[in-house]
């Protein structure tokens, strides 16, 4: 696998600290789960994270607090996503446990559009993001849009090209809200793509914002 479109730094430095919505978490985890270079940057910020820790003033906190920080490290997000070896399978490891070693093409899909499928995977109640695998057919065009929020799109198989380059299988899509751009598949194979949303994808044309509540994305 050859990667070329990485993570941004924020994204690592935010998921190394926990901090990162469980669906931009779980797309984080699966890309470092094939991506050794984003792995190194990880181990980098948390390094600099501890470090920094290390160095502040000890403050005395209450009994309560000190209680229910340890139980929110307990839960926190980051450990339903313990680091794993590289995977070389058809999924990175966080989403085939996800998946139950369900195969993609075995997936219920739902066809939302011609030439698109979605299919939701859950999140607990208290992630305000979106988790879905999205499945475009060969040579289609997704409508030119923006975000309303900030999206992470990793790519599982297939390949589409935008005006960032060229996205196949283990690059991710890591967009700011006021990024627009319209990704082309090509012509060969579907794309398969795991996608994290802080809201619902904004489209620019207005068909495409006609059929965007019929689509459900
Ligand atoms: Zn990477």
């Amino acid at each position: 696998m050859n990667i070329d479109h990485h993570l941004d730094a924020a994204t690592i430095i935010a998921y190394t600290a926990g901090t990162l919505d469980e669906a931009f978490s779980f797309v984080a985890a699966s890309h470092l789960s094939w991506c050794p270079t984003c792995r190194e940057t990880a181990r980098q910020a948390a390094l600099i994270g501890g470090e920094f820790l290390g160095e502040l003033e000890g403050t005395k906190i209450s009994e309560g607090c000190r209680n229910q920080t340890l139980s929110m490290i307990d839960t926190a997000t980051l450990h339903r996503f313990p680091n794993s070896p590289p995977a070389r399978g058809e999924v990175p490891n966080p989403l085939a446990r996800l998946l139950g070693g369900v195969a993609l093409a075995d997936l219920k899909w739902k066809r939302k559009a011609p030439g698109l499928a979605l299919f939701d995977l859950p999140l607990s109640a208290a992630s305000h993001g979106r988790l879905f695998l999205m499945r475009i057919a060969p040579g289609k065009a997704m409508p030119e849009h923006g975000h309303g929020g900030e999206e992470i799109t990793l790519i599982l198989s297939g390949a589409y090209n935008d005006k960032f380059g060229r996205f196949a299988k283990g690059d991710v899509a890591d967009l700011d809200e006021d990024v627009e751009h319209q990704p082309i598949v090509e012509k060969d194979f579907a794309c398969v793509c795991l996608v994290a949303t802080e809201a619902p994808t904004r489209f620019k044309s207005w068909p495409a914002r006609l059929i965007q509540p019929l689509i459900g994305i």
